[in-house]
């Protein structure tokens, strides 16, 4: 599978904060082992782009610095983890070219987290409490004033363990005690005001551990704690992350970790007419508005790749936008950019008519059929090839290219007018045919013979040349033209009351039921990437293309159209 080879730029080194940090690691051999990363999701829905941008630069740096990176589950929630979303996660992160080191999960070191659990108590650095969740938020104090200790903070070791053991083993109801780190009410930061690590889940069915546990550990507990176990060095998280730092840090080394990993944030990946979360994906996916999590609209790895994007594509773009200190929205057009400009140095051209009209050489001979030499890739890409494209009496141009009454800068086909088929002819439009309602059903066009393109006399210059096919020899297709799934910049930025799902563009998705291709399209195998000319970038759709009957994605347009519409205000 030649998309599992990264393009080589994607492996030059690149310096951002981050990599600076490593490269200061492996100088000193401030860790004393190699670079380690991990990638961790929670297998509790599909990977985003967002997803996309953290793997990019966690198994970007194992590669770069000769390290390793651990695909690791945080598979720590009972409630929301399937199996379906591993299996995915695991597809998604090989198809973006990167294989991971060691695959691990979270759920596997639960016996290892309670040992440190009653390790921190044995301590006296944690303690069973009987407040509620909500009690203990509330007593947890503000930024400006300390919290309340809580009335089980000064219990004895004994009596903490026997009811950390009698948790573990189903004694108590869910919400009825917790496990707490016994740090400082009144610490300046709010999550070291004795933070939960266990909570009661008695009997919860969770997707790889059954209803062993009765017990789980809270994000902080599990998290830092598994880089720990796993060797990590450089523990990469998001921003929103920064004042979990100090818990992490404690934790490891409370835990007794010597070299333990230290945690270093990053900015989110936020893109204009997308939401990247998955709590939100999910929300489209179970309201209807798409068709799953792999619909071709969706910014899921798996949306993703179903529209026809490129593996390479998506690295490019992390690449591009690197990684930062501070969250910053990205505009879309950076990402539709680095897929164009992926596809225009792959895939062949081909010529398509999207509505076609039909027009009819009234001096070309009937019957004849005449094949033309078209070129696959124009001269500016190091790719070539040719191929012969059917030319004939009766033939579809796209309805858009001509126009009864032009304005002056028209310079497709109008009456009277001539225009050149692209590898064809000059045409010129001499009448327009229309039904009873005044819809045009044809036009009867005049060819000039002495005008075949690369001919003798093909000189003869015209101002526009439009893309066209053979009536006879043409494909029939199913053509879905896809676009921003939200017309909003920012989908989350709505008036009170109304939320993402109010954002959603009516238009994401318009099926073209009978769109004309020419017919050297049914030499390539589905799957397939092309260009069709003066339109855009199309994908045949491998799971609903059936012999006879191809379906083409729209993957990217040739130009941003947003950005006229915005222009034209
Ligand atoms: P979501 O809010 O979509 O559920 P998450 O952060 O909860 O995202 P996880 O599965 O926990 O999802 O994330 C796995 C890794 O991917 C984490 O290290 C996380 O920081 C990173 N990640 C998630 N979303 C983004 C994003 N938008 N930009 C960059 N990294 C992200
Ligand atoms: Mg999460």
């Amino acid at each position: 599978m030649s998309d599992s080879t990264p393009a080589p730029d994607a492996l030059a080194p690149r310096r951002d904060f981050i990599r600076e940090l490593v490269a200061d690691d492996v100088a000193t051999g401030r860790f004393g082992r190699a670079p380690a990363t991990r990638f961790p999701p929670e297998p509790n829905g599909f990977l985003h782009m967002g997803h996309a941008k953290s793997i990019c630069l966690n198994f970007g740096i194992a590669r770069e610095f000769g390290g390793t990176c651990n695909l690791r589950f945080d598979d720590t929630n009972p409630f929301t983890e399937d199996v379906k979303y591993v299996e995915a996660i695991k597809r998604d992160v090989q198809w973006l070219g990167f294989q991971w080191d060691n695959e691990f999960y979270a759920s596997d070191y639960f016996e290892k987290l309670y040992e440190i659990a009653e390790l921190l108590v044995t301590k006296g650095k944690a303690y069973v409490d009987d407040q509620s969740e909500d009690d203990i938020r509330t007593n947890r104090g503000t930024v400006t004033s300390a919290g309340t200790p809580s009335p089980w903070r000064n219990r004895s070791v004994d009596e903490n363990l026997d009811l950390l053991r009698r948790m573990k083993a189903g004694e108590f109801a869910d919400g009825t005690r917790v496990l707490r780190a016994k740090i400082d009410m009144a610490h300046p930061n709010m999550i070291m005001r004795d933070p939960l690590l266990l909570r009661i889940r008695r009997g919860a069915h969770h997707y790889r551990r059954g209803t062993e546990w009765n017990i789980f550990p809270l994000y902080d507990f599990a998290h830092g704690l598994s880089d720990a176990v796993e060797g990590i060095t450089r523990s990469l998280c998001t921003l929103e992350f920064k004042d979990n730092r100090d818990i992490y840090d404690w934790l490891v080394a409370e835990a007794g970790f010597t070299n333990p990993p230290t945690q270093i944030e990053f900015a989110r990946l936020e893109l204009d007419y997308t939401v990247l979360s998955k709590r939100k994906l999910l929300r489209l996916v179970n309201e209807g508005h798409v068709s799953g999590w792999d619909d071709p609209r969706m910014p899921t790895i798996a949306g993703l790749r179903r529209r026809g994007v490129r593996p390479e594509a998506i690295r490019t773009f992390a690449e591009t936008i690197g990684v930062a200190r501070k969250d910053a929205r990205v505009e879309i057009s950076i990402f539709e950019h680095a897929v164009r400009n992926d596809l225009n140095m792959e895939v062949p051209r081909v010529l398509a008519v999207l509505k076609p009209l039909k027009v009819v050489l009234t001096n070309y001979p009937d019957g004849q059929v005449e094949m033309l030499e078209a070129q696959d890739y124009p001269h500016d890409v190091p790719k070539t090839g040719t191929r012969q494209v059917p030319f004939s009496r009766e033939l579809f141009i796209d309805a858009d290219d001509f126009m009864e009454n032009p304005p002056k800068k028209f310079f497709r086909l109008s009456p009277g007018n001539e225009v050149r088929l692209r590898f064809g002819y000059i045409i010129k439009c001499e009448d327009v045919v229309k039904d009873a309602a005044g819809n045009i059903t044809e036009l009867r066009c005049t060819y000039d013979p002495e005008t075949k393109s690369g001919g003798a006399n093909s000189d003869r210059k015209v101002k526009g040349t439009i893309q066209w096919v053979s009536a006879a020899q043409a494909l029939t297709c199913e053509v879905r033209l896809y676009d921003r799934l939200f017309s909003a910049p920012n989908p989350d930025d709505v008036p009170e009351g109304q939320d993402f799902i109010s954002t959603l563009n009516p238009e994401s998705l318009v099926v073209i039921p009978n769109a004309k291709v020419e017919p050297s399209v049914a030499a390539h195998p589905v799957g397939s990437r092309f260009q069709f000319e003066r339109v855009g970038y199309f994908y045949a759709e491998p799971e609903d293309s059936r012999p006879g009957r191809l379906v083409f994605n729209r993957i990217v347009g040739l130009r941003d159209s947003w950005a006229k519409e915005i222009k034209k205000g």
